[in-house]
């Protein structure tokens, strides 16, 4: 048995849950992680990502120098002054063409990467986003933060944009999973995130889990939810299109149409007003908007529903008794909810229900929006929105404003009153008289954004684009500049939970090669920057992340009581106001942050795209247990042989007309590309409906997916748009003894 130098306890870097590893290093290299039995979070639990999904961090693919591309170097800076948009033989991308030393050594491309040192980075990067400042103002300046980075990289990172650059041009990926939660529970309720913690589902009596396949993303929230049934006699209730493996352990599952989510929560609430079953008192003293809300559900009777739904009306109303005739009952609810083009109002219709029950303030009750990444709560947190600054707060507002340009040492009515734009709408502005720079900070928007075909070609109109990672990913591969940044094991500071709970992070051995953590390199950037504008750049000098910490708690209350010695063991869940605060599980006990919980009278919007004969399937998307996201670290890591190519699923009964067998090579076509992969038959998956992982660039779902947003939150719709199947052609197979996944950029 190998014996560790040490163990290292730290957060897991991938999903929302926060669950606590040990790292066991030997010779500066880790070779197991376990998990302590007394994390309040997982109980020693881990899913196999948590497990065995480290090594990643010691891939001979990773990026470890820092690169810029040759004709910077050599002082030729027409091609980049003439934007990527010239570079029309850039190679095309996948993985085999990602890896660095190809790039370095082929001579054939003017643009090629070499390899340099962290000055000239630097001074590259510095320099060119100056140049383009001076010329064409903040509204050309835009950067994308990292949800699976540390509070404190991505708290700097939006300080150097709005406080060098004054401009509020900042997202990152919350934009992408859960910006309608966010605007919907900011519009009725006042906060944005999970009100209670998600080791209560113990306490429910009820709970409903919509559009979350919680086994695979949330694995260890998952397994809460069984306790719960099987050792506490909780009912759940599963509403999702896909037969997910906790319907296996569900009292009802309600398998409606992906994008009809509307119109079964409104057929519900009808239901609860219809039969008495109510909470008078609640609506009375916590509530507002009561009147206009119930006028606007006569419409929605169950049996509407199960025409647009296709769930049972009597399922409809069953659900409905249930929730609202427990004494503790929870909603948890995943990116089925919120990636539509009516994310918004999906998101609202649950909430509505919480207020018409009053299954909200207490312990064992809640709205609880599961989020995707590690630390996407955090980077929301942090202010890298383009309407808020840290803490949520409004960048239009006046008062805000003067609260951070005392914070940061700006002139009074420095900073920006304008709401920038969203990472959807940053890319469809580079062009000419737009953004023209952008700073990506671990972000894959080449993976990551939907209608990928369009998304290749806005990033081929950017200027200069400085890309901040650990792999060459599919989007670094149009950079101007590489800085080599750090993984979670070599760095420290703090992630923010799916259910608000602030934990250490904390670097197992010294970084790789030449890599620098990330809040290092933005302050040598930000000084850089400012000392060519000739600003005084006192303010990026910090000797610790928990210096960066508490700058940010200064203003920002529900940080404000925080600190890196209170946080050794446990965390804390914010709000923590002070000092000698204990933290709030549960939120609204008394009060909602905006006064009074308000109600939202809704309409059924269907999805921008329905099935037709020439598309007759509804494609959705989502993870796998064996993946994460983007799949630069998941698929750079042994996971990637326990789960290798994307697979689609389709319902036997679809299979069995389109004469399709279990592994056949198909491909699957939307309005906006195709990808060719193999099947899976599976009843996971409902009757004209077919399911692709995101994680694959061989096969990159995001191929497909439809880039209509919701008027609000703006988030795409990435869970439905329609698609054809049919058998893959004979020209698309290649190798036919090979992996057929195969995209199209
Ligand atoms: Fe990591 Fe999430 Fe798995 Fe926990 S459940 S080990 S946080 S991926």
């Amino acid at each position: 048995m190998i014996k560790p130098d040490r163990i290292v306890t730290t957060t897991c870097p991938y999903c929302g849950v926060g669950c606590n590893l040990q790292l066991h290093v030997k010779d500066e290299h880790i070779f197991k992680v376990t998990s302590p039995f007394d994390s309040p979070v997982n109980h020693g639990n881990l899913c196999v990502k948590g497990r065995f999904g480290y090594d990643y961090v010691y891939h001979p693919k990773r990026v470890t120098t820092p690169m810029v591309r040759r004709y910077l170097l050599e002082g030729n800076k027409e091609i980049g002054n003439q934007g990527l948009g010239n570079r029309k033989d850039a190679p095309e991308l996948g993985r085999n063409s990602l890896i660095p030393n190809y790039l370095i050594t082929n001579p054939s491309t003017p643009w090629d990467w070499v390899e340099t040192d962290w000055d000239t980075a630097l001074n590259i990067t510095a320099e060119n986003l100056v140049r383009i400042y001076k010329r064409d103002g903040s509204d050309a300046m835009a950067v994308y933060a990292c949800a699976k980075a540390t509070n404190e990289d991505n708290y700097l990172l939006q300080k150097m944009y709005r406080a060098i650059f004054r401009t509020n041009n900042v997202d990152h990926c919350t934009r992408l999973c859960h910006a309608g939660s966010v605007v919907a529970l900011q519009q009725a309720t006042g906060s944005s995130a999970m009100s209670n913690t998600a080791s209560q589902v113990i306490q429910n009596d009820v709970f409903i889990v919509t559009g979350s396949n919680t086994s695979e993303n949330h694995p260890i929230i998952a397994l809460q939810m069984k306790e719960a049934v099987r050792q506490h006699g909780a009912k759940m209730i599963v509403i999702d299109p896909r037969r997910i493996e906790l319907v296996d352990f569900a009292e009802m599952w309600l398998p409606l149409k992906p994008g009809t989510n509307v119109p079964v929560f409104s057929a519900m609430a009808q239901v609860i007003l219809k039969e008495g079953l109510t909470n008078p008192e609640f609506i009375q003293n916590r509530t507002e908007g009561f009147n206009d809300f119930i006028e606007s559900l006569d419409k929605f009777t169950p049996e509407y529903a199960e025409e647009i739904s296709g769930v049972p009306a009597e399922d409809i109303r069953k659900a409905a008794r249930m929730y609202a005739t427990a004494k503790k009952a929870a909603i948890y609810w995943g990116m089925g909810i919120s990636q539509l083009s009516h994310g918004t109002a999906s998101a609202l219709a649950l909430i509505n229900l919480a207020f018409l029950t009053g299954h909200i303030g207490r312990e064992g009750t809640g709205l609880n929006p599961l989020r995707g990444q590690n630390n996407v709560q955090g980077a929301s947190d942090m202010g890298c929105m383009p309407f808020h600054y840290p803490g949520y707060m409004r960048v239009d507002n006046p008062d805000n404003r003067t609260k951070w340009e005392k914070a940061w040492n700006i002139e009074p009515g420095g900073l920006s009153l304008k709401l920038g734009l969203t990472t959807t709408e940053i890319l469809s502005h580079a062009h000419e008289g737009g953004i023209r720079a952008l700073y990506i900070m671990g972000e894959n928007p080449m993976m990551s954004e939907p209608n990928l075909n369009e998304t290749r070609k806005h990033m081929e109109q950017l200027e200069f684009l400085v890309a901040q990672d650990i792999f060459m990913t599919e989007s670094a591969a149009f950079a101007d500049v590489f800085l080599p940044a750090t993984p979670f094991a070599e760095k420290d500071g703090t992630f923010s939970n799916t259910d608000r709970r602030v934990q250490r992070v904390r670097a197992a051995h010294a970084p790789r090669g030449q890599a620098r953590v990330d809040w290092q390199i933005i302050c040598d950037v930000a000084q850089r920057i400012e000392t060519k504008l000739g600003v005084d750049s006192a303010y990026w000098k910090y000797s610790h992340p928990e210096e960066i910490l508490r700058e940010m708690g200064s203003v920002n209350p529900d940080y404000a009581g925080i600190t890196y010695e209170r946080i050794v063991k446990l965390g804390l869940i914010y709000p923590v106001p002070t000092l000698t605060h204990p933290g709030t599980p549960t939120l609204f006990t008394e009060s909602f942050p905006r006064g009074r919980g308000k109600f939202h009278p809704l309409d059924y919007v269907p999805a921008m795209e329905s099935v037709d004969d020439e598309f007759p399937f509804i494609l959705t998307t989502g993870r796998v247990l064996e993946h994460w996201h983007g799949g630069s670290m998941t698929r750079n890591s042994s996971l990637n042989e326990a789960y290798p190519e994307a697979r689609v699923e389709v319902h036997p009964a679809d299979a069995e007309i389109h004469g399709i067998r279990n592994g056949d090579p198909v491909t699957v076509k939307s309005r906006r590309g195709e990808v060719v992969l193999r099947v899976t038959v599976t009843e996971k998956t409902s009757v004209g409906v077919v399911f692709i992982p995101f994680h694959f660039v061989e096969a990159a779902a995001n191929l497909l997916t439809n880039d209509a947003l919701d008027p609000q939150a703006k988030i795409p719709e990435f869970k439905a748009c329609a698609v054809q199947v049919f058998p893959a052609r004979k020209k698309d197979l290649g190798n036919p003894n090979a992996v057929v996944n195969r995209g199209r950029y």
